[in-house]
């Protein structure tokens, strides 16, 4: 597989070497220039088997016969959890994809990435840097710990991550270093970017990213939603609409990419009150607002760093943007949303789910089946989740757990300097 940085189409470079250096030159994105998609045949033969097989198939295709030899065994170690496609109401279903390790779907992608870049980095260090607004942060620190030779620095901004997902980041220890940034989430972002272009860091620590913006997360991502369409009866297969709740856009890039490769569907873009692409798609213009605080704060992004991947799949493929339906939800629609669907079905969503269920309710059109994307297991916001519906969601046992060790964090203003120095000088490997 050939990837091409999106900002610099000279630099080509192979999917290992995409994994290892995470962001090309000019924090340009890599991303594949084609998908060689299947044939109608080979979709319908794909969605009759299970999922490891099904995604070792879909993942080799993509990246090619001449990588990564181990890459089925990776994807069968990495695929042990369930996805369930469980209805909702009449029109929709929820995917869940939070019943992995850290009980978001940012553990398929994160899983994965840790196999890759465990087996091909040979004996060479290894740093991940990773900035995030919540799960991201807690699925790579669980996929990472105790990887021999790999260091883990998550950013997360103080005060805008939930206490649990703050434990799951912070309560690890030995590899995985937990830095809490006195500062928003793009700034903790901007930091990443920052340190990225710093050739020195780069080199002395063997830097290398683990958020959306790594192709191998991505990739992974693409595999549950030909999972998706393979759970619903054959006769509900033909006009499938996944409406996908968006913070950094990679999860829905990860969609396009299966649509590209043949799968059957139209795509929703859910958002809550960051609204920069709505507002792109409706005017044209391109104008970032400052990142506004919500329940759904895994999305409280408001310059997505995958955007351009998906401007990029759509000339490729020559769709255009206008096919997009999109909505952004406001955190009182969010729980009005909850509440409802709770009466009638009971069926229980977080706000990030909600914000998609919403937005899918809203665009859903007669004869077409609705998915939405179930993101985290609604005991993941239960503060919020317990107090919109009245209810006392058990915590799993497992989170129970985390919750009541003590937190191991280096609290680090938004300062390049300052990070600079402590990863060089105070992280051992
Ligand atoms: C990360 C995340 C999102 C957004 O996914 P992107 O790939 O960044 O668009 C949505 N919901 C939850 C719960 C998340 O953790």
């Amino acid at each position: 597989m050939e990837l091409v940085n999106l900002k610099d189409s000279s630099e080509r470079v192979s999917f290992a070497q995409a994994v290892k250096q995470g962001i090309g030159k000019h924090q340009g994105l890599f991303f594949m220039e084609k998908v060689e998609p299947f044939s109608a045949a080979e979709v319908e033969s794909l969605l009759n088997m299970g999922l490891v097989e099904r995604s070792q198939k879909i993942l080799r295709h993509l990246i090619g016969p001449d990588e990564l030899p181990q890459l089925e065994s990776i994807v069968a170690d990495a695929f042990n959890f369930d996805v369930k496609l469980a209805p909702a109401d009449d029109k929709t279903y929820c995917l869940q994809l939070f019943l992995g390790p850290t009980l978001a779907f940012k553990d398929f992608g994160a899983r994965f990435m840790a196999r890759v870049l465990s087996s091909i980095i040979g004996d060479s260090k290894c740093t991940i840097l990773t900035a995030t607004s919540g799960d991201t942060g807690a699925a790579v620190a669980a996929a990472f710990y105790q990887q021999p030779k790999i260091n883990v620095v998550v950013l997360y901004p103080q005060g805008m991550i939930s206490p649990l997902q703050e434990s799951l980041i912070a309560t690890l220890g030995e590899n995985i270093h937990a830095v809490e940034v006195k500062a928003p989430f793009d700034s903790c972002q901007d930091l990443v970017k920052t340190a990225f272009d710093d050739q020195e860091l780069r080199t002395e620590v063997g830097l290398n990213s683990a958020n959306s913006i790594n192709i191998s997360r991505l990739l992974a991502q693409v595999c549950y939603y030909f999972e998706a369409v393979a759970q619903l009866p054959a006769e509900k297969r033909e006009h499938v609409v996944f409406s996908v709740p968006c913070g950094n856009f990679g999860n829905i890039t990860a969609g396009l990419i299966a649509k590209a490769l043949g799968l059957k569907a139209r795509f929703v873009i859910a958002c809550n009150a960051n609204d920069t692409v709505p507002r792109y798609l409706q005017s044209g213009n391109w104008e970032p607002h400052k990142t506004i605080a919500t329940i759904s704060n895994a999305m409280d992004i408001s310059r997505p760093n995958n955007w351009p991947r998906v401007e990029a799949l759509c000339k490729m493929m020559g769709w255009s943007l206008q096919d997009f339906d999109f909505g952004s939800v406001d955190d009182e629609t969010t729980r009005e949303n909850m509440r409802a669907l709770y009466q009638k079905t009971g069926y229980i969503n977080e706000p990030h789910a909600a914000v998609a269920h919403k937005v899918l309710c809203d665009h859903l059109k007669d004869g077409e089946v609705g998915i939405f994307l179930g993101t985290a297991h609604p005991a993941k916001f239960k503060e919020e989740v317990d107090q919109t519906l009245g209810l006392e969601l058990p915590l799993p046992k497992a989170l129970a757990d985390r919750c009541q060790l003590p937190l191991q964090k280096k609290v680090l203003e938004p300062d390049f300097a300052t990070l600079k120095s402590y990863m060089l000088d105070d992280l051992k490997l």
